[in-house]
Parts: C-alpha cells; structure tokens; sequence
C-alpha cells in the first residue's frame, strides 16, 4: 500500500478554538445564543456587508436565501452544472426549477456570454445562482445583467470563499444573498456551517426567523431578562440555525483567516512557478487580483494517468466536480435535453483535477506535489 505522505486536505484550527469551544459548553448556551450573534457582527464586518446570518450549512444558506425570493412554484433558476450537487438540490427542495448555464473554459464559473447564451435557449430566468468557483470573484452584477435580472434575484455561491475580492472589496459586501460554507474543508473551516451576507435589512430579518422554523423569536430573545415565551410564525422555515458551540470555534478562526488566506495566496504562487511550462498541464486562470484560493485546479489532457501516478506517489487528489447533470439522481430529474446543453462543462470536467492547497501544507510538502507531477508528466515513474 502507497504511504500517503501529503494529504489532498487538513484543517487548521486556530490555538484559541478548543478553549473557545470549553468556554461555550461551560456558559450553558450551546445553541443560538450571544456567540453566534457576535460571530454574526465580526463576520458581516469582514465580509463587509451590513448583515449575516449564521445558519447550519451552506447548502441550508442557498436554500433559505431561494425560498425567501417567495417565487412561483416552478420558476425556472439558472445555475453551472460545475458546481457540488447540493447547489443544485437546493433549487429543487425550494420547488424551483434548475437550468443549467456552461462555464467559461479558463475561469470555470460562467460569464456574461455563457449566461446569455442560457437565456437565448431556455427564456429569462426567474432568478440565478452564482458560483464564485474555487474562490474566483465572480463579477455577479455583470451576470445579473447578462440575465436581465435584478441583484434581487441573484443567490451567490460563496462556499470557496471567504477571502477573495472584487474592483478592492471583499466578495459579499454588495451581495443581496451572499451564501459562504464553514465545512471542514473549506477556507474557514469550523466543521460545519454556513451564512448569508446581504445589503438588505428586510431579507436579513426574515432570513434570521426562517433558518429557525420561521419562529419570530429564537430562544436566546425568549429567555433573556424581561422576554416572553410569545412568538410566531409568519412564515414557514427551516430547522437550520447556527449554535454558539460553532460560532465559539468560528470567533478564533476569523481571528486566524487572514494568516490563513495569506498562506494560501503563497502557495498558489508557489505552484504556478513551479508548474508553468509543464507539458499537457493548464494552470488555473488568475484574476487581476482577489482570488480567495480555495482550491488550486490543474487542467490535464489525461487526468485519470496522472491522478493515478500522484496517488502511487502518496499525494492526494480530489476533482471540483464530477458536474451535476452526470449524477444519476439529477440526470434523471433534468432530461437528456437539458443535460446536452453545457458542452464546455462536459469537456473540462474531464480535465480537472484539484491537487493539496491548505494552511497547514509545507514547502517540502508542496514541492513532493511539484515533483510527483513533473514526474507523471515526463512519462512513467522509474
Ligand atoms: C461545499 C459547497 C457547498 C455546500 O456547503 P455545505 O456547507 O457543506 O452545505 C455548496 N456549494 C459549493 C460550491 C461547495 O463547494
């Protein structure tokens, strides 16, 4: 058996986290309570946006943020297939119809054409989920107009973020629903999570409501000093709040992001000197700046080779994504016809592969994958 000795991922936990976590227990407010409302006010500072709302997972943020736009049962959403199945999902729990949208070859999210091109086949959507791919700032304003909707209607994927910026300002701040993931694997990780940034105080209060059944006050309001056990539901939601165990672990990995995100920028450096000029191998597309480098994705003329030889060579692997309209449950649920109409998305997820881009990965680390790579490339290992 090959030892594997560079992980395709570890999380890195800031040193104050596990006290964070004792702290929270030992207050006796493990769910909604102050924590999350301060890690609500740090997070919306970060991101810069007027408000966020911490909810389970990210996949529950696009969700609540689909089901509060309060559309007609079957609108059609337009969304990349080159993204995680729950994004996809999502517009179907909300009893929304997914339309799928190809991606540009170089940045992987799609672009005004792309987007055009959907409406020209499908008709104007009701509304769009943009997804900010590998940490790539999407200019959503400029998709929303290639859709001919308002940022109102605009969900945002920012699971790859947080971190990346666009025109000097963090991705999110103009968000009407930014949604971000905290998962294990992501840019800050607690284990599990999620928010919603947003502009708009309407959305912001009913969105805190909804992640909680919809319930017009949590327990945190109900059993403070001089609350009331007195609420109501003035509109259907989800069991999908935030507790303070995470909020306590997310308070210190804030505080730790941007060492974090650092990190990740020098090694994408680090990697794309090392990596240019490689025969059969693109390197993923850079911005002009604010690439929040969550993932950092090769493309490869034969991916499934070379993935092979790096795993033999104890590097781990992973692909961003398998697209959505090529899993079984989802192939069926959106015909063969709609699933022919992304052609490009076809041909590079094929392509990708996504090699170790983490904190915690060293230099010696970083140059077994260099090695490992140059030495698939240049044929087969001795
Ligand atoms: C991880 C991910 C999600 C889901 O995030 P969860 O917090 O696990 O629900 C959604 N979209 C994309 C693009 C992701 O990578």
């Amino acid at each position: 058996m090959t030892v594997q000795t560079v992980p395709y991922f570890v999380p890195t936990f800031a040193d104050d986290a596990a006290d964070a976590v004792l702290d929270a227990l030992r207050s006796g407010w493990v769910t909604t309570g102050p924590r999350v409302a301060a890690f609500e006010e740090e997070f919306a500072a970060h991101v810069g946006a007027a408000h966020a709302i911490a909810v389970s997972t990210c996949t529950a943020a696009i969700e609540l943020s689909l089901r509060a736009l309060g559309l007609p049962e079957g609108s059609p959403v337009l969304t990349p297939s080159l993204t995680f199945c729950s994004a996809v999902g999502v517009i179907v729990n909300a009893r929304l119809r997914p339309v799928l949208v190809d991606v540009d070859e170089h940045t992987l999210t799609p672009s005004p054409e792309t987007v055009a091109a959907a409406v020209r086949r499908a008709g104007k959507p009701a509304a769009m989920v943009v997804t900010h791919m590998a940490g790539y700032p999407v200019d959503a304003k400029e998709l929303a107009a290639a859709a001919g909707l308002p940022m109102e209607r605009i969900v945002e994927d920012i699971a790859h973020g947080p971190g990346g910026t666009l025109r000097g300002a963090p991705v999110g701040a103009d968000s009407y629903a930014g949604c971000f993931s905290f998962y294990a694997t992501k840019n800050l990780p607690i284990g599990e999570g999620g928010a919603i940034v947003t502009y708009d105080a309407d959305l912001a209060a009913r969105l805190r409501a909804m992640r909680l059944h919809g319930m017009t006050k949590d327990a945190w309001k109900r059993y403070l000093p001089g609350g009331s056990w007195r609420y109501d539901v003035a509109e259907l939601g989800m069991k999908a709040n935030f507790t303070d165990m995470q909020a306590a672990i997310g308070r210190a990995q804030l505080r730790a992001l941007p060492g974090m995100q650092a990190r990740r920028a020098e090694l994408a450096a680090r990697y794309d000197d090392a990596l240019t000029g490689l025969p059969g191998l693109t390197l993923p597309q850079r911005p002009a700046t604010g690439h929040a480098w969550h993932l950092y994705q090769v493309r490869l003329a034969d991916r499934d080779t070379v993935d092979a030889r790096l795993n033999d060579a104890g590097v781990g692997t992973s692909v961003h994504f398998i697209p959505v309209h090529r899993l079984t449950a989802y192939a069926r649920l959106l015909g063969a016809e709609e699933c022919a109409t992304v052609p490009v998305t076809d041909r590079v997820a094929d392509e990708l592969l996504s090699i170790p881009l983490y904190p915690g990965l060293s230099d010696e680390q970083q140059d077994q994958v260099i090695s490992a790579l140059a030495g698939a490339l240049g044929g087969p290992p001795c």
